[in-house]
């Protein structure tokens, strides 16, 4: 086996943060055709560095691999669309963007963020990797470029078109493997004076909520504070705010600047937040060498859950096909004998199958036409929004199933 380095400090890596076998690419949908196809499965095997403990998946598949075709449509979401609208509302506010100003959004998909800019007569720019997505957004009058991101991007974005007073980048941090490479195209990209907000999922969320679905192959960097810090001083950038946001399971949402731009200061949010991770033992190995006993026994409860309710004659469908219900199916083996079927609202999905585990996926109309005894929420995150949008299956009988932290039955 090749040496193992971490992609931030370039130290080896010694120590499984948790060992989730074997898995697909958790967004890796089939047709019927390919049903009887070989599927390759990689490792989802997750390391923790025991110098900057920046919690990370090797590359074991090329990006240009997994995303330049991405099923992921933001606009799906009606929550995740509201969170973009008001995030535009307090950032336009807070930094005085206005028409002189220019927005830059990395990995900015199919335009779900950078319409409610347009909508103000700001100038925007989205890059975006997966051509499929990136089509959507210009067919929205978003313009984009089709490019992954990096420092040589960087330079070539920056004299050709300018660099940005607002540079955003949200869930996307995690999913760049050359970490480094990327922060650095950042620091190139940002004006003098600007601002970079980045939002990405919290590292201390996903272990107190043992959300060990929230790990696949696209997803190469689980972070904490504390080591954001650290890789964003490495490049000559000051995180100078954070706020603490409930999206997908707990996410923080950073605002960093130049380390020479005296502008911003840093607020008292910073320290609070390093001092909370401090004490919650993000600086010490055995705390993240703990996880995977947890993870273990989440498995273990919601497979005994699903017998026990299959053995009293139920029938249970899913509810949603999002990346992590992959990674979940496959690390539990949770197939068709325990889920009839799925639905999603994406009608990309429609009439193709979970990787690995095979469960069809359908139109939501599908629920009200078979009546399930139990609807399994795969996308947790949304499971409020999801309950209202179902709540029609209450007239018989039907019960939500919400599979993490720990299983709950509503
Ligand atoms: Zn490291």
């Amino acid at each position: 086996m090749t040496k193992l380095i971490c992609r931030f400090c370039r130290e080896n890596l010694a120590h499984t943060f948790v060992d989730l076998g074997m898995s697909p690419l958790c967004e890796s949908f089939l047709t019927s055709d390919q049903l009887n196809d070989m599927e390759p499965f990689y490792p989802l095997h997750v390391y923790v560095c025991h110098s900057c403990f920046l919690v990370q998946l090797q590359e074991y598949v090329r990006p240009e691999h997994i995303f330049s075709e991405y099923a992921y449509f933001s606009s799906y979401s009606d929550s995740w669309l509201q969170h973009a609208g008001s995030y535009t509302d307090m950032v336009v506010e807070r930094f005085k963007i206005g028409s002189q100003s220019r927005v830059v959004e990395l990995a900015s998909n199919d335009g779900y963020l950078l319409q409610y800019f347009i909508r103000k007569g700001i100038p925007v720019l989205g890059i975006e990797p997966a051509g499929n997505v990136a089509q959507a957004a210009m067919q929205k009058g978003i313009p984009t470029v089709v490019k992954f991101f990096g420092a040589s991007t960087a330079q070539e974005l920056a004299a050709e078109r300018g660099k940005a007073d607002l540079l955003i980048g949200n869930n996307v941090l995690a999913h760049v493997p050359d970490l480094n490479d990327f922060v650095a195209g950042m620091k190139i990209l940002l004006m003098p004076a600007g601002v970079i907000t980045m939002e990405f999922p919290h590292l201390m969320r996903l272990m107190e909520e043992d959300q060990f679905d929230t790990i696949y192959h696209e997803h190469f960097s689980y972070l904490s504070f504390t080591t954001v810090r650290k890789v964003f001083s490495a490049h000559g950038l000051t995180i100078f705010d954070v706020d603490e946001l409930p999206t997908h399971g707990g996410s923080l949402r950073i605002y960093a600047r130049h380390i020479d731009d005296a502008g911003e200061l840093v607020a008292h949010r910073v320290k609070d937040l390093q001092d909370r991770e401090e004490t919650a033992g993000f600086e010490r190995l055995q705390t993240y060498l703990s996880f995977a006993e947890k993870v273990e026994e989440t498995k273990w409860s919601l497979l005994a859950f699903l017998i026990k309710t299959k053995r009293q004659g139920k029938s249970i469908v899913g509810y949603g096909a999002p990346g992590k219900g992959n990674t979940l199916l496959n690390y539990c083996g949770i197939r068709t004998d325990f889920l009839d079927y799925t639905v999603d609202r994406n009608p990309y999905k429609h009439g193709k199958y979970t990787p690995g585990t095979h469960i069809p996926i359908f139109h939501p109309d599908r629920i009200s036409e078979t009546k399930p005894d139990y609807i399994f929420i795969l996308p947790w995150n949304l499971r409020h929004e999801i309950m209202g949008q179902l709540d029609y299956a209450r007239e018989w009988g039907a019960q939500f199933v919400v599979p993490i932290p720990k299983v709950t039955v509503y």
